[in-house]
């Protein structure tokens, strides 16, 4: 079976593509499979897009050419032009926590109404192969909360209502993010690709 290889040690995002991807002839494996262990690169990127991009090319040219994906994701929010967008995940520190995150996002948001609250997740997935390079992108919209709720999801989640169901990402069981994330849309496309691409 064709190696796949996951640009992330991060072991909940392995377990997560690893379960949407069952089933394709593909043997999953992340970073921490490698024996040599790879520097990450800078991401130097402005879009989403071009950093999962750089991320895939870049692990696959040092795992001697392993079908390698990567992604970037990020929360896009309209009254903050766009922040924390592609530096989502250091927004308040390289080290800082979740709660500290959230915490600098609503000082920031202090004072903006419920309508102009509106945020977006935002998911690019990007595969490098044998002669191929290509980005899938998923987001899905919702409205920042006044204060978090919930104690499920990582990162943002707690302050990020789905509007259709009136809760937050926090607040709602892992399937159902699954089924309505930026993540789980970009992973679903990527799935489809990889069912047409020959092994
Ligand atoms: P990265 O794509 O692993 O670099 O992470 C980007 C950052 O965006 C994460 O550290 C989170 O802070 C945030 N983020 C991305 N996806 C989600 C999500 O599904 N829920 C909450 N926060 C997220």
């Amino acid at each position: 079976m064709q190696e796949l290889l996951i640009a992330t040690t991060n072991p909940g995002k392995i377990a997560e593509i690893r379960s949407l991807l069952a089933g394709l002839p593909y043997s999953v494996i992340g970073l921490s499979d490698l024996d040599a262990n790879i520097p990450s690169p800078e991401e130097t990127g402005t879009t989403f897009a071009e950093n999962a991009l750089l991320k895939a090319v870049y692990y696959r040219e040092h795992s001697a050419g392993l079908l390698t994906l990567a992604d970037d994701s990020g929360l896009v929010v309209d009254a903050l032009r766009g922040a924390p967008g592609i530096h989502s995940a250091r927004y308040a520190g390289k080290n800082a926590s979740s709660a500290e995150m959230i915490s600098k996002l609503l000082s920031e948001m202090q004072g903006v109404p419920i309508e102009s609250r509106t945020a977006r997740f935002v998911c690019a997935i990007a595969l490098a192969g044998d002669g191929m390079q290509t980005v899938f992108e998923g987001s899905c919209n919702g409205l920042i909360a006044f204060e978090p709720r919930g104690v499920g999801g990582f990162g943002y989640d707690p302050v990020f209502i789905d509007v259709e169901l009136g809760l937050t990402f926090a607040e709602i069981p892992p399937e159902s993010k699954a089924q309505r994330s930026h993540r789980g849309k970009a992973l679903r496309e990527v799935r489809e690709f990889l069912q047409q691409l020959p092994v």
